[in-house]
């Protein structure tokens, strides 16, 4: 089994989301777990409009038409998103009216970027031939703490998530899985911080002992430099995991800094992989 997770801009649109289904399709073999983002911007939009609503400023339909035009250029049907966005709605409008906007609702906003997207990409998927299922994560064990913007799973998760995933997941099924969210024992949802997904993705694949964990962005893995400031950036093919996490506390903006640690405690190998050059090899740490 091995854990692919695809980041914000790899499901931008149905451009985007048809290689990732290509890629997903070249390793059916190796039993993925894909775990996904938010489409690209959906974060920021779901952010911005609850600290809108708090000052009254509804922003509201541009959170919806994002989705909705994703959604329907994936030929989606109409039924599929309309729980979540009737709940968004009420949020905001329930924000707006108390004028305030606590972490945990703040955390609650946010996920809903990720629920969205798991749900379009599976309902397509499954419609091009590539059966698959969403999953909120936390169906798959994610029970985490009450520390609303940087929640960790609780004890016992590696056991949790192993029996929720045997429980819940059929062998043919490509379970499509939310990054950045997870949800307290009382239910309230939370996230693990902004650009989370990877770090959903280390923890899941260390609890389920996966053989590896395949990061996929859109660089040929870790770079020398910020290819988009510094043209000659040149790809690192391997690295250690203290090389690795010392340049993502230094501002390297490819990996979260707790990412790796989950990894390297289950001694997992991460690939960071290019979307959009999928024969790259990337980097392995
Ligand atoms: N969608 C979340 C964010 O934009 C998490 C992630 O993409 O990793 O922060
Ligand atoms: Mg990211």
């Amino acid at each position: 089994m091995i854990v692919m997770k695809f980041g914000g801009s790899s499901v931008a649109n149905r451009a985007q989301i048809d290689k990732v289904m290509d890629i997903v399709k070249g390793r059916l073999d190796r039993r993925p777990v894909v775990i996904c983002s938010a489409h690209k911007g959906m974060t920021d939009a779901l952010v911005n409009s609850a600290r809108g609503a708090v000052q009254r400023q509804y922003a509201l339909p541009d959170v919806i038409d994002l989705q909705s035009e994703i959604a329907a250029n994936l030929d989606c049907p109409a039924e599929l998103l309309a729980d979540h966005y009737q709940e968004i709605s009420d949020l905001l409008r329930g924000i707006g009216l108390v004028r305030e906007l606590s972490p945990r609702s703040l955390d609650f906003i946010a996920s809903f970027g990720e629920r969205m997207s798991v749900r379009c990409i599976a309902d397509y998927f499954s419609r091009q031939g590539l059966k698959s299922q969403a999953y909120d994560v936390w169906d798959l064990g994610f029970i985490t703490d009450a520390n609303f913007g940087c929640a960790r799973p609780l004890e016992g998760f590696n056991d949790r998530a192993h029996k929720a995933f045997n429980q819940m997941v059929p062998p043919d099924v490509v379970p499509i899985v939310t990054g950045f969210v997870g949800k307290t024992p009382d239910g309230d949802i939370t996230t693990v911080g902004r650009n989370g997904s990877d770090l959903t993705a280390t923890l899941l694949g260390a609890a389920l002992g996966v053989e590896e964990v395949e990061i996929w962005t859109d660089t040929n893995g870790v770079m020398t430099a910020d290819p988009s400031v510094v043209p000659q950036a040149r790809n690192i093919p391997t690295m250690r995991f203290d090389e690795a996490a010392e340049l993502a506390r230094f501002g390297g903006r490819v990996l979260h800094p707790s990412t790796l640690l989950p990894a390297m405690e289950g001694g997992i190998p991460v690939r960071v992989l290019n979307t959009n050059e999928p024969e790259h090899p990337g980097t392995v740490i």
